[in-house]
């Protein structure tokens, strides 16, 4: 994986329901190695640093680049990272060392990695959080002119609906 792709999954752990193994066994579904080995201390970990990462994307959200910064460091420290270059593809690109890891610190580390180096590389404005209510989920906007706001075009559709009605509305009572 790239940092790209290690930064969208990122969102994807955080948004995905980690109430039990199944939830994450299904976060895993296409890292069939990774699944096999997935506990109950795994879950429990994770639903931590959901915790734990929310903040970060909520300042990227509010453009607050600085919390951002602070938020990251600060879980790489307690989470340290070992990255390590890989070259089993045709290109060499990085990886989170994996000898003796649980998937709980092999999936925190990838996000770790993915985020900081998406936000160094193309900012941390790029986190954000779902500007369509009740919706709370996350993504990372790699659009060309950083205009994402919504987590899925399910959410992107309901919004422009609601302003429709909105609009109708308005000009209803005027
Ligand atoms: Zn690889
Ligand atoms: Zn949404």
């Amino acid at each position: 994986m790239d940092f790209l792709e290690y930064a969208e999954a990122s969102a994807a752990l955080l948004n995905a329901d980690l109430s039990g193994v199944e939830g994450l066994a299904a976060y895993l579904d296409d890292r069939e190695w990774l699944r096999s080995r997935a506990t109950d201390r795994d879950c429990m970990l994770l639903r931590k640093f959901q915790r734990e990462l929310r903040p970060v994307f909520e300042a990227g959200e509010a453009d607050r680049v600085a919390d951002v910064v602070s938020g990251l460091n600060a879980l790489m420290a307690r989470h340290p990272v070992t990255p390590r270059i890989s070259d089993h593809q045709d290109r060499l690109h990085l990886h989170v060392a994996t000898d003796n890891a649980s998937v709980a610190e092999l999936l925190v580390g990838e996000s770790l990695l993915g985020l900081a180096t998406l936000v160094c590389d193309l900012g941390a404005d790029r986190l954000g959080v779902c500007s369509a209510p009740p919706c709370t989920q996350v993504f990372v906007d790699t659009s060309p002119n950083r205009s994402r706001r919504y987590c899925s075009d399910r959410c992107s559709s309901r919004a422009n609906v609601a302003a429709y009605r909105a609009r109708q509305k308005a000009v209803a009572g005027a």
